[in-house]
């Protein structure tokens, strides 16, 4: 960075002590390359004169030519008010102030125009425009017309003259000074090949800008500027892993894989599980540590690959460990991985909080002993007591809900540290995939097992009740079960457990026992009782279950095929299509039904067409982004993708598209950036590596 960029901005001429100082605690903003970094988020157009006789609507922004004919003041003190009559020639509006009254009148002066500008409200049938801004028409010439930036501000800021428009005029400031400029981040090529505009042009376009043109120009350089250089961050980091970090070389498929392989596994592969085994196969021989991310809908049949891996590791003399989210979860894997690998002489365990210290002691010897073969477990197994004699490959199911820290945690457990597959039924849609775990190699299931039906969606609202009642009846004659789920959100806890114990209720007087067995599970059962209750379902005793999202993640009950989703409005859509993914995962039609009230938001409107319309958990998270936003939807700072000023991951994917493989390009024929036609990257990414402080802490 320059001198003048990074100059402090109490030294700044028109800023000052005082305004920096509040520039810093409000927004964090203390040099020059700061302040210019406070992009506008949006532009008025100022080159256009509205015409009075036009007729002003109510709500509009409006720019108006002409004089004040009279004015009358109203009231006294406090509540003193100023109104003026404003004509173009073609009709008038009422201006009214409330402040600054005495000043308001000198500036008018007989006989002169003026340029206003301000929001229309219709006040008894007259146009009104309170606090308009106010500018002359020198010698009848209009101000210049231009797109107003609009920054954003806080009230703190803005009593200190900081309003949008005391921001525009500082920067203004700093843009005049004759030692303003960048230098270029942007070697000529990429900026050839991609029509990219400088940097200190369009640094200067974009608080500047003359035009709608001169806007998008600016936009697109320093949204590509942005996206670049997290790419490069993100993919240096990776190569760094890379080079310095050995793996375990597992390489032989041996007698417990072909055994399985032939004899045990319940069902021939699909053409994605079978091309994701060689994808996972490369990585584990190679000798540098596997880091993947396992991404498949739910029900794509990732647990038989985790088998698969762990059956590969234990052939070449290591242990593998498998982390769940939950302790359900985790118990499921344990039960359908006891079973799949029976009389194979393969020790599997289970570790979980509720592991009794008698069964732990035990388990934690045959772990270090290495007659453990596979642990299974929640994050227990994280802590530092559990040690292992040689793991060779860590799982871990349903990503989203462990942190990188927590991954690196796994990675301590050994003098180098295991391969790790990290699967995922929360499919992440590309753009965000390549920024959230650009570092990782990515492999995705992108075909669910043969026979499956898609799920029918529909959408209805309470009102449907008794046909609900009556269709569930219908499945449950079948021989059918049914998940009831209720939204549980911390907040409304309280009114959310009634809402479920008065369904609980009325479900029961409608199926009534001794015919019908009935389930409940929520979050303020103790585990035990969990446990119990989705057993009972999960063997098939119990026909309705009415839950929490507690279900959410991972259960496995094929002969479940309704899923009825209550006040389906407040589920966000990932949360939505998890709770539809645990039907449909045997050989019958399977339903889903989202039951709301009438009156809806437009985004939960959204949200429950989008169900409607597809099974596709792709295009499902592609809409989520859409709606919610990156930030919200991971809820994670795994990266510097919060530090994007400009770009938005949702709205820029082709620009995200383009940096990304430019990035990935230019690293393949210069890993370290060490050519001469490279260096303005390597000097950004090494201010950008420089300021990020846990760099080194590798993922
Ligand atoms: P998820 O990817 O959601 O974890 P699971 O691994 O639980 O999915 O698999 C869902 C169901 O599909 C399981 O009952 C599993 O046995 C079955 N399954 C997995 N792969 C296949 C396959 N290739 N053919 C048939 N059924 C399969
Ligand atoms: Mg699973």
């Amino acid at each position: 960075m320059n001198s003048f960029l990074s100059k402090q901005l109490d030294y700044v001429k028109g800023i000052g002590p005082p305004r920096a100082e509040l520039l810093a605690s409000e927004f964090g903003l203390r040099n020059v390359n700061d302040l210019l970094q406070h992009y506008p988020y949006r532009y008025i157009d100022r080159s256009k004169i509205n015409r009075i006789g036009d007729g002003l609507a109510a709500g509009e922004y409006v720019q108006l030519r002409g004089g004040v004919a009279k004015f009358t003041t109203e009231g006294t003190g406090n509540k003193t008010r100023l109104r003026g009559l404003f004509s173009d020639g073609s009709g008038s509006v009422e201006l009214i102030w409330f402040k600054g009254i005495k000043w308001i009148k000198e500036i008018f002066l007989p006989g002169k125009d003026y340029v206003i500008y301000g929001k229309v409200s219709i006040f008894k049938n007259t146009p009104t425009i309170a606090h308009p801004e106010i500018e002359p028409v020198k010698g009848g010439v209009l101000p210049k017309g231009y797109l107003q930036p609009v920054y954003s501000t806080t009230e703190k800021l803005n009593k200190r003259g900081l309003n949008s428009r005391g921001i525009e005029k500082a920067i203004a400031g700093v843009l005049a000074y004759p030692d303003f400029y960048f230098e270029e981040t942007l070697p000529d090529f990429i900026r050839d090949e991609f029509k990219l505009i400088g940097k200190t042009q369009a640094v200067k376009l974009v608080h500047q800008p003359r035009n709608q043109n001169d806007v998008r120009h600016a936009e697109r350089r320093l949204k590509f500027e942005e996206l670049f250089f997290l790419q490069m961050e993100i993919l240096l980091k990776k190569e760094l892993r890379v080079k310095e970090i050995r793996g375990f070389v597992l390489e032989n498929v041996g007698e417990h894989f072909n055994a399985f392989y032939e004899k045990k596994l319940p069902f021939e592969l699909t053409g994605a599980q079978k091309r994701v085994m060689k994808e996972i196969r490369r990585d584990m021989k190679s000798g540098k540590q596997m880091n993947r991310l396992l991404q498949g809908d739910v029900g794509s049949g990732k647990t038989i690959v985790a088998t698969l891996c762990a059956l590969l590791a234990i052939d070449n003399g290591f242990q593998a460990t498998i982390m769940a989210p939950t302790e359900i979860l985790a118990k499921q894997h344990f039960e359908s991985l006891s079973e799949l690998l029976s009389d194979m002489g393969i020790g599997v365990a289970l570790l979980t909080g509720s592991t009794k210290t008698a069964r732990r002691r035990e388990i934690d010897e045959a772990c270090m002993d290495g007659t453990l073969n596979i642990l299974i477990g929640t994050h227990a197994l994280l802590e530092k007591k559990v040690r292992f004699k040689n793991l060779g490959l860590a799982v871990i199911d349903e990503q989203h809900r462990f942190g990188v820290a927590q991954r690196a945690r796994l990675w301590r457990k050994n003098k180098l540290p295991p391969h790790i597959l990290v699967m995922t039924a929360t499919p992440i849609p590309r753009t965000l995939a390549m920024t959230l775990y650009g570092d990782l190699e990515v492999s995705v299931i992108d075909e669910l097992p043969p026979g499956r039906k898609p799920i029918q969606t529909s959408h209805l609202f309470d009102s449907a009740r008794l046909r609900i009642f009556g269709f569930m009846e219908d499945q449950i004659r079948r021989g059918r079960q049914i998940y009831v789920v209720y939204p549980l959100i911390e907040e409304s806890a309280t009114l959310d457990l009634k809402d479920l114990m008065d369904g609980y209720e009325s479900i029961s007087r409608r199926f009534p026992k001794p015919d019908y067995q009935i389930s409940i599970v929520h979050g303020k059962m103790k585990a035990k009782d969990k446990d119990f209750e989705m057993n009972r379902f999960a063997k098939g005793e119990t026909q309705i279950m009415v839950a929490t999202t507690v279900i959410e993640v991972g259960v496995n009950v094929p002969n479940a095929t309704v899923m009825v989703i209550e006040s389906a409005q407040r589920f966000g859509l990932s949360q939505l299509h998890q709770l539809r993914g645990r039907v449909g995962r045997g050989g019958e039609q399977s339903y889903c039904l989202l039951v709301t009230d009438p009156k809806l938001s437009s985004d939960a409107r959204t949200r429950m067409k989008t169900m409607t319309q597809t099974n596709d958990g792709f295009k499902i998270a592609e809409v989520d982004l859409k709606l919610r936003g990156p930030g919200d939807l991971m809820g994670t700072q795994q990266s510097g993708i919060l530090d994007l000023k400009l770009a938005d991951l949702a709205q820029d994917s082709k620009i995200l598209v383009f940096a990304r493989n430019t990035a990935l390009e230019i690293l393949d024929e210069d890993p370290e950036l060490k050519m001469e036609k490279h260096e303005p990257i390597a000097k950004r990414a090494a201010e950008i590596i420089k300021n990020r402080p846990n760099w080194s802490l590798i993922s």
